[in-house]
């Protein structure tokens, strides 16, 4: 499936400011409007770039392990009374979708001639993608943890350290993502001429939250094109969201059609407690990491610490383009607990044999407030990464 094929026909965001709506756009400091600038013009050039296009589909084919199948869950589907798929993110190469962004932007920075590279991790995944892809490229990988998440993620940091990347602990805050990506912007600003900043989700300042979602929607894409293959109509798409990437690559060449979009946000401990990471549905427009979007914050604008039992939805924010979409109702949000991730987690286990990503698991537990009689036709669930990062949580929740 060749790298970002077709512009859709009835929609075309964000616009050349990068706003999606009110939101997106750029909130950052003077020392970083230069090189978001350049970078857009380096991103846009690359996009028309055949050889940048071939570089990229043949890193993603041979490195990366794409295409992934679109899988038809026999016995999920027996279960819900309808068509239930997969599409397989979760059997990428360091088990998840963020490599497909990984390895776009490792390209991008490539072509800029920048040697080095930042980046901020919450779970590990995200930093364990760029570790990877930093070490496939030979260049120097600096990635910024919460030391809280570094001692929750323990293995993960050890993987880092192996593919020969630095593992800053950063002290700030609570410690965690939001700080961590704090960290990385100012190591961005203090050393931009030879470093490149590679975020981890549909986040952060234009062009990122395009740029992100472009190098995604290869997801979407192959999905698409395995439908129509089989003739499958596609009633439903669901997918979970954190900062985003995954649902909106899944989503985007959806969104001129008749699908509905589900995505999925971690409601934590539930609807009665202010434990939750569930941006859209439970937070407020506000600014945060270079965007304007719906975040989690108190009264007077403090960004308050999201809570999951899976890391990688635990961030307060969420993707600009999500926040215009949720606005637009083109895409319906809802919360799943992480009671309801775990039970679902061991449903899919146990009905097909794959153990999801307890970020994906959130996806498959909508199935359970999916009425029969809405379904006409399919319902395509994003599979966004496999659970081995996860076997400790699912073996002492059992
Ligand atoms: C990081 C991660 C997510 C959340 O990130 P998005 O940007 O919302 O996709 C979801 N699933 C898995 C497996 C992840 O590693």
């Amino acid at each position: 499936m060749p790298f970002a094929q077709q512009a859709l026909k009835n929609y075309n965001l964000p616009d050349a400011g990068g706003h999606f709506g009110v939101f997106g756009g750029r909130y950052i400091p003077e020392t970083l409007m230069m090189p978001c600038e350049e970078l857009t013009e380096a991103y846009r050039a690359a996009k028309q770039d055949a050889q940048f296009r071939a570089e990229l589909d043949f890193h993603l084919k041979t490195f990366a392990g794409r295409p992934t199948p679109l899988y038809l869950a026999e016995r999920m589907s027996q279960r819900y009374g309808y068509p239930i798929y997969l599409k397989r993110e979760d059997l990428l190469h360091t088990g998840a979708h963020k490599i497909n962004n990984a390895l776009g932007q490792v390209l991008l920075a490539s072509r800029l001639g920048k040697k080095r590279i930042v980046a901020e991790t919450g779970a590990g995944q995200h930093g364990v993608a760029v570790a990877t892809v930093c070490a496939r490229f030979g260049l120097q990988g600096v990635i910024y943890m919460g030391s809280v998440d570094m001692e929750r993620q323990a293995p993960n940091v050890g993987r880092m350290k192996l593919l020969g990347a630095e593992v800053r602990p950063v002290e700030n805050g609570t410690k965690t993502l939001k700080d961590a990506t704090s960290e990385a912007i100012r190591d961005w600003v203090t050393n931009v001429r030879d470093t490149f900043y590679i975020i981890g989700s549909v986040v952060g300042p234009h062009p990122y939250p395009m740029m992100v979602r472009d190098f995604q929607r290869v997801i979407g894409d192959e999905t698409l094109c395995d439908l129509e293959k089989g003739d499958v109509h596609a009633s439903h798409l669901v997918a979970c969201v954190g900062g985003g990437s995954n649902a909106i690559g899944f989503f985007y060449p959806f969104l001129d059609s008749s699908t509905t979009l589900i995505g999925v946000e971690a409601g934590g401990e539930g609807d009665n407690s202010e434990h939750h990471a569930a941006a859209l549905t439970r937070g407020k427009p506000g600014v945060l990491h270079g965007s304007h979007s719906y975040l989690l914050q108190t009264a007077d604008g403090q960004v308050v610490e999201a809570h999951s039992i899976s890391a990688g939805l635990d961030y307060p924010g969420v993707g600009p383009e999500h926040s215009y979409l949720f606005e637009q109702g083109r895409v319906t949000y809802h919360r799943v607990s992480d009671a309801e991730a775990l039970a679902a987690a061991r449903r899919l286990t146990m009905l097909e044999g794959i153990l999801p990503a307890l970020e994906s698991a959130h996806a498959i537990a909508y199935l359970e407030n999916l009425p029969r009689e809405d379904v006409e036709g399919a319902v395509v669930i994003c599979l966004s990464g496999r659970g081995d990062k996860d076997l400790q949580t699912y073996l002492s929740h059992v």
